[in-house]
């Protein structure tokens, strides 16, 4: 074996995949991974057959199909209010993941400093890593998950290229309100500053509070990649697609990465896709969806002795579990999945610096039955 040195040497199995396979290996009820366990629309399903069947099998456009792009723009333009250019704004990408990694790749050259706020995404980091940047973490606050936007000023230095955000948050619930689009619209104003909007969660919003995207502060906007999933949006994780928006001078970097890792976005998806988006009230029924499941499984966790934290976004419910054990949150979710039955992900591997917080995520994307099942064994368990 030659000698070389990795580029990523604390970087192990995602959290994700690690708590799915314990589920397995433990036959355990899986809320951990986030991952709808019902199906897409079988109209999308067969919309993908229908494109499969009429050959539309070979490479799209690199920037995406440019039907696809067409709707993307329609869609952000009727649900926010706002214009991007398909031509060269708008870009097609192998899920969140890719556009996240990739608008990273554009903007942050070696010695660079990015700063994240965590609890954050377990890619974001690596991302960095990868191009020989630096990542400079800023806490929200570790009761409230508020942003300190203080904090987050402070940490600007000469060598800060980016900031990455992610509203809804991921894991804890939270979305950034007016008040936080204005601190950053304050801190990134006449700067150079690079946003990375992590909006994959857009159309998961609950008690009628929507998400203030980033593309609707002409501010943010001009100095964001904005990003968002079909994967979250049509209970398509598997299908990895997602998209960037960006104003033309970002995307046009976007692109020159875009186009030597991945090329273009499997096609018949994309025919599918394009099809799917010109009925909207498949996106927005989204948050009556969600709301009803986040509910159900609230309410079934209130005769449990774990404390519910507030959740105002995504599939995620995040919860206190100081009433029934000692073990710190990686110790717990072993615990947990072995002895009781029920998978959740700790929130530790969220951080970078060593947080004391005992609290596990739960995935509420799951069918009723399952949710159902989850909270028997909870219940069952600690009486
Ligand atoms: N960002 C966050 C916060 C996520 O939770 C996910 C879910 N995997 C992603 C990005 C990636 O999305 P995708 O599966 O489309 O790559
Ligand atoms: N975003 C999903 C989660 O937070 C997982 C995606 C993955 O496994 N990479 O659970």
């Amino acid at each position: 074996m030659p000698f070389f040195e990795s580029k990523m040497p604390s970087v192990g199995d995602s959290i994700f995949s690690k708590m799915s396979a314990l589920a397995l290996q433990h036959g355990a009820v899986n809320l951990s991974q986030g991952f709808p366990n019902y199906d897409c629309s079988e109209l999308l399903q067969n919309l993908v057959v229908e494109a499969v069947r009429s050959q539309k099998n070979q490479y799209a456009p690199m920037a995406g199909l440019p039907e696809l792009r067409a709707q993307i723009a329609q869609k952000t333009l009727s649900h926010y209010g706002v214009a991007y250019c398909p031509n060269d704004e708008i870009t097609v990408t192998v899920g969140g993941t890719q556009a996240i990694f990739t608008a990273v790749a554009a903007v942050v050259h070696a010695q660079d400093e990015v700063i994240i706020i965590e609890p954050a995404y377990d890619s974001y980091e690596p991302a960095v890593l990868a191009c020989g940047g630096k990542a400079v973490f800023v806490p929200l606050n570790p009761h409230s998950f508020e942003y300190d936007w203080a904090a987050v000023a402070a940490a600007i230095t000469p060598r800060t290229k980016a900031i990455m955000l992610n509203s809804p948050h991921n894991p804890t619930g939270k979305m950034m309100d007016a008040n936080d689009i204005f601190c950053l619209e304050r801190i990134v104003q006449n700067t150079n500053l690079v946003l990375i909007s992590d909006e994959v969660y857009e159309h998961i919003t609950f008690d009628g509070v929507p998400h203030l995207s980033f593309c609707q502060s002409e501010i943010l906007r001009s100095h964001s990649f904005v990003i968002s999933s079909f994967g979250k949006t049509y209970h398509t994780t598997g299908w990895k697609i997602g998209y960037c928006l960006a104003p033309a001078y970002f995307t046009q970097e976007f692109r020159k990465v875009h186009q030597f890792n991945v090329f273009s976005v499997n096609t018949p998806m994309q025919h599918a896709l394009a099809e799917f988006l010109k009925q909207p009230e498949h996106y927005q029924n989204l948050p009556d969806f969600y709301a009803e499941k986040r509910n159900f499984f609230r309410d079934l966790m209130q005769k449990t002795p774990f404390e519910l934290l507030p959740c105002s976004g995504t599939f995620f419910q995040m919860a206190n579990y100081a009433a029934v054990s000692e073990l710190n949150a990686m110790d717990f979710a072993h615990w947990l999945v072995r002895e009781v039955g029920v998978a959740v992900v700790p929130i530790s591997p969220f951080y970078k610096q060593k947080t004391e917080q005992k609290l596990v995520r739960f995935c509420f994307a799951k069918t009723p039955e399952t949710l159902k099942q989850g909270v028997e064994k909870l219940r069952q368990y600690f009486g």
